[in-house]
């Protein structure tokens, strides 16, 4: 019965139009999203920035996607915490050692519930069974966020359920790969003749960078970075690490698909997962200052199913300098408004 339901429950939903926020994203600090390992051999960089198969650097999609949700969820206090408790003990094997696991334990929280005392707790529960430093035990902890998959609330309805057997209604919102781009000026945009696709957001006019633009090297650092041993004071095992360089810009895209007329609150939201995330990071090592972004020269556009069926008058679009303009909760629902006919 509950899967006639659902079943019925789909078919009435039908897309009713399309609402496309596209624009740039500025690096205001160095990004490292780590690319294939394989590229080791020939970048001569352990850890390389990801490139597509045209030497185009990019930001998934799915890195936007899975950040930005991972922020809402917090926000909303949605989603569940997985901890990894591992008991260990060092075995000495001549000069070298290994170790082996005497004890493991997991456990899942709902976010809400979870603050990092729990696992405070866990250890100490452990430590007083006798597993202890002196005894050459050492125990690790791993917590790991998993998504809302309930398949009703507002994330799931923008983000989808984390498992697709819980869907309700469509995912909302694709994320479009984020390409590297340079700001371009008319007399260099005729002088392009190269095979780089121009994209135009208002008055400002961008290029995608790749392999053969000798400017993509400007954008590409790489970075040495040490571990110091605690014991010795000396650096051990320098990595290089590639990063895109502050002042990098990427275009990006988002198509958030309009089912109902109550999908307003769902952009919304999207947009405040977006402001989230000018306050975090994206990609890796965020805590040591990477990934810090802005979004700016936003376009908003909405195509309603008309558009798409030859009225191209339905089509509707508003731009945003940046999302400062949008912090103040009536201006978002202005600017929504102005393209928002559903
Ligand atoms: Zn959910």
């Amino acid at each position: 019965m509950k899967e006639n339901k659902k079943v019925m429950k789909m078919e009435n939903i039908t897309l009713k139009g399309k609402v496309i926020i596209s624009g740039v994203i500025e690096l205001l600090t160095g990004l490292h999203i780590g690319g294939l390992k394989e590229t080791l051999k020939i970048g001569g960089t352990d850890d390389p920035v990801i490139k597509d198969a045209f030497g185009r650097i990019y930001i998934p999609g799915s890195s936007l996607k899975g950040k930005i949700r991972c922020l809402l969820e917090k926000s909303m206090g949605k989603g569940k915490v997985k901890v990894v408790i591992k008991v260990k003990k060092e075995i000495k094997e001549g000069d070298k050692s290994r170790y082996e696991v005497k004890e493991d334990k997991e456990e899942t929280y709902e976010l809400k519930d979870f603050n990092t005392d729990i696992v405070d707790k866990l250890i100490e529960e452990y430590k007083s069974k006798g597993y202890t430093e002196d005894k050459g035990y050492s125990i690790e902890s791993h917590i790991t966020a998993l998504p809302c998959s309930c398949g009703d609330c507002v994330i799931c309805k923008i983000f989808g359920p984390h498992d697709s057997k819980k869907i309700e209604e469509p995912r909302r919102v694709v994320f479009r790969d984020a390409y590297l781009v340079k700001e371009i000026n008319d007399n260099e945009k005729n002088r392009n003749n190269s095979n780089n696709e121009v994209i135009e957001i208002g008055e400002k006019k961008y290029k995608i960078l790749d392999e053969n633009d000798e400017e993509l090297n400007e954008y590409l650092e790489i970075k040495p970075e040490n571990i110091i041993d605690r014991v010795k004071g000396v650096a051990q095992h320098p990595r290089f690490i590639e990063r895109v360089s502050a002042g990098a810009k990427f275009y990006f895209e988002i198509v958030f698909n309009v089912y109902k007329k109550e999908d307003k609150e769902l952009l919304k939201e999207l947009i405040t997962g977006m402001k989230l995330l000018e306050d975090d990071y994206l990609g890796g090592s965020g805590s040591r200052g990477y990934g810090k972004i802005k979004f700016e020269n936003l376009k908003i556009v909405n195509r309603p199913k008309e558009y798409y069926e030859g009225n191209e008058k339905a089509e509707k679009v508003t731009d945003v300098k940046d999302l400062d303009e949008l912090k103040n909760l009536n201006k978002l629902e202005e600017k929504i408004k102005e393209i928002w006919n559903y």
